[in-house]
């Protein structure tokens, strides 16, 4: 194991709440530290631009793509004209919870098949067999660091979002998406972004 994924597991251990993480997940409910609320399971985190997007993040509509310099929607991002992203959805197993959790992020696309994407976006889109190769474009955590982490684009029917899958099977991330994580280990990632639970 990498010493930083040995710091992520290390950073995993139990931190001794009165209630538990993982039961207060199990609940469905936590009463997060920040918010000054309860969030409730299923919850997912999203993130609104791919990092290097360096503007604020005011969306324009779909419809008023352009390919040549900055453009950010929903779905859609373009930098510089020449580096083209779409919002996708990467989903990691949660143990003894039937619902997974979902990471709402940014995926890289060449610009053809970013232009395939964006013709069919309003067509009821049959799901497809082939991957599009791309690069995750948000941290997630403490799972991705500085690297590039390379990722399959698999498009869904619908207006569904395209699911991510890590392509490094060793990388911590494939083995998360393949094997689970624990509520534990999940309540770490929502403590990471401002959204644990009280302790
Ligand atoms: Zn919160």
């Amino acid at each position: 194991m990498s010493n930083w994924a040995q710091r992520f597991w290390d950073r995993l251990r139990p931190t001794a709440p009165s209630r538990s993480s993982s039961e207060q997940l199990h609940q469905g409910r936590w009463r997060c530290v920040n918010c000054d609320r309860e969030h409730s399971w299923p919850f997912d985190l999203a993130a609104n631009a791919p990092d290097p997007w360096p503007h604020a993040t005011d969306y324009e509509a779909n419809g008023a793509l352009r390919m040549d310099g900055d453009f950010l929607s929903e779905d859609f991002c373009v930098l510089n004209g020449e580096h083209f992203f779409v919002r996708a959805v990467m989903t990691i197993p949660v143990h003894g919870m039937a619902d997974d959790f979902g990471f709402g992020c940014w995926s890289t696309l060449s610009r053809q098949n970013f232009e395939k994407y964006v013709d069919a976006f309003d067509s009821p889109r049959p799901s497809q067999e082939e991957l599009w190769s791309g690069w995750l474009c948000n941290r997630m955590a403490d799972f991705v660091e500085d690297d590039p982490l390379g990722v399959w684009v698999q498009l869904r029917p619908g207006r569904q979002r395209p699911l991510l899958w890590a392509m490094d099977n060793d990388h911590p991330l494939a083995l998360a998406q393949e094997n689970g994580i624990s509520a534990d280990q999940l309540m770490t990632i929502f403590r990471h972004y401002g959204h644990g639970p009280e302790v």
